[in-house]
């Protein structure tokens, strides 16, 4: 049997590494999905994409779940990134406005978002197929 002594932080951070590693191919693949399924069209203003603009439509969880993707695209909506962000700028104000009372609450919700956020950063400057979503 494996014995593995190295110490836990060492072990954390190649998990953390791993899943974000994941995440980001599972994005890939369901962008790709999404734009198979789906017409080119922003679901909010309308904007036709095609080329090189593509890349400024992107996957939209509907339920803000990013491991929601069924593969019928149920859970998806393409959005531009102008329509996505005001998507979720909307949210978010509408969010800390209703827990005005009880910040823990909606620094909580804030900080399960703010995970994707950083990890589609990432991928943004990683990859240059453009911005892949919020
Ligand atoms: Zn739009
Ligand atoms: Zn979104």
């Amino acid at each position: 049997m494996p014995k593995k002594k190295s110490n836990g932080s060492d072990q954390l951070s190649r998990v953390v590494a791993d899943a974000r590693r994941h995440m980001q191919e599972r994005e890939k693949t369901y962008r790709e999905k999404a734009l198979k399924l789906f017409p080119h069209v922003c679901g909010r203003c309308g904007r036709e994409f095609s080329g090189k603009q593509l890349r400024e439509l992107t996957v939209h969880h509907r339920d803000h779940n990013h491991d929601n993707n069924p593969p019928d695209g149920s859970n998806w909506e393409l959005l531009c990134i102008y329509c996505h962000d005001n998507e979720h700028g909307r949210l978010e104000v509408a969010e800390s406005y209703d827990n005005s009372r009880s910040t823990r609450e909606t620094s909580e919700s804030d900080f399960s978002q703010r995970p994707f956020a950083a990890l589609e950063a990432l991928l943004k400057s990683k990859t240059d197929g453009g911005p892949e979503g919020k």
